[in-house]
């Protein structure tokens, strides 16, 4: 058989090791892990109740316009019912765009390290990806404007930047917006909008409004807690959106995600709650990471970017034989924050790899 040629030495994506795999092969009773951004509080209470509500109706296929869910998030976020799409995750919206956008002989920009979605996407589209490097983990804007040329179609900028953890103010989004070209899509990737506690972050919904080459992607997966049931979408002008949904498939978000984005829209106090831990969690992380003297971003996510002098395989090896799995970089560790007792066991671990015992 013969497949198609840009597709066959594509990197398969590398979840987070599942903890019930690392238990079984080194052993373990108890292994935590802050491997994949996700909430270590769960979620709120109202969606079990809300998906066991709908446990007799797995028999009809789930809305295709998702207009519930499309209402009560409009009015949410405030803007217009035709300007949402929804995706199983924002990752398949990120499919839907590079469908959408790109081909062969066009070429699209993004900085590195970023989400590595964006890449495997726009390769299996046959479209050439400019990779620009952050400078000090934060997107080189200057830099990605200088790439963009006739061919450009998409820039993808991550707001705040994974796995860097650090973000774009309003201010310097703007300059940038200002200067690309309207042939351009921009994908402002806020994955995380939901941790960010820095008041320059921009207000994007409200740019969307001058800048209608642009597209804010958001996701049920990070703080509402609900990655296992996919659920992500995009808001963009009514243009946009019109051609996401000539490649979308027809019931790509399933009735039971649905069902439980809606009760986790519902559910703010479990929002503030989560953001609220979190931010305690940072600075407790901070703190020993200090003490160790090992360098790091301070972060607007629930992860954060650690980059010691060891090497990043080994450090993920030794932690994990500790029972305790983090994500390895090529030049740093990324660690998600997790309830305060996890995070004292991952820094316990981390200091124990970092400051080995001589002997
Ligand atoms: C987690 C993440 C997503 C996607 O999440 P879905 O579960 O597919 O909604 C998108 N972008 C970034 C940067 C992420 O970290």
């Amino acid at each position: 058989m013969i497949p198609k040629t840009r597709i066959v030495d594509l990197p398969v994506y590398e979840p987070g090791k599942p903890i019930e795999d690392v238990k079984r092969e080194l052993g373990l009773t108890e292994v935590i892990k802050l491997a994949s951004n996700e909430n270590p509080f769960g979620c709120s209470k109202k969606v079990k109740e809300a998906i066991v509500a709908e446990l007799d109706q797995l028999q009809i296929y789930p809305d295709g316009a998702c207009l519930e869910l499309r209402g009560s998030l409009a009015s949410f976020l405030g803007v217009k019912e035709q300007k949402l799409i929804f995706g199983n995750g924002s990752d398949e919206i990120v499919m839907l765009i590079a469908r959408a956008y790109l081909e062969a002989g066009t070429n699209t920009v993004m900085a590195t390290p970023t989400f590595s979605v964006y890449k495997t996407n726009a390769t299996i589209e046959g479209a050439e990806v400019i990779e620009v490097p952050c400078i000090d983990g934060s997107h080189d804007l200057d830099a990605m404007l200088a790439h963009i040329n006739e061919q450009t179609r998409v820039v993808w900028v991550c707001n705040p930047n994974n796995p860097t953890g650090k973000m774009i103010a309003e201010d310097e989004l703007v300059r940038f917006l200002e200067r690309v070209p309207t042939h351009v899509l921009v994908v402002l990737d806020e994955a995380y909008i939901d941790y960010v506690k820095n008041e320059a972050f921009p207000k994007s919904l409200n740019l969307l409004e001058k800048y209608n080459n642009m597209i804010v992607l958001r996701t049920f997966s990070k703080i509402y807690g609900i990655a296992a049931l996919r659920v992500g979408y995009g808001v963009a002008a009514e243009e946009i959106v019109d051609k996401l949904n000539r490649v979308r498939e027809p019931f790509n978000v399933n009735h039971l995600a649905q069902k439980a984005a809606l009760a986790a829209l519902s559910d703010q106090e479990f929002v503030a709650q989560c953001k609220a831990a979190n931010a305690e969690g940072l600075e407790q992380v901070y703190t020993e990471l200090d003490a160790l003297g090992v360098p790091y971003y301070r972060s607007e996510t629930n992860f954060v970017y650690i980059m010691p002098e060891r090497d990043p395989r080994e450090i993920f090896q030794e932690m994990l034989k500790q029972g305790v799995i983090i994500r390895a970089f090529p030049e740093a560790i990324r660690v998600t924050i997790g309830s305060k007792d996890q995070n004292e066991k991952m820094l316990a671990a981390l200091k124990s790899v970092l400051t080995p015992t001589r002997g």
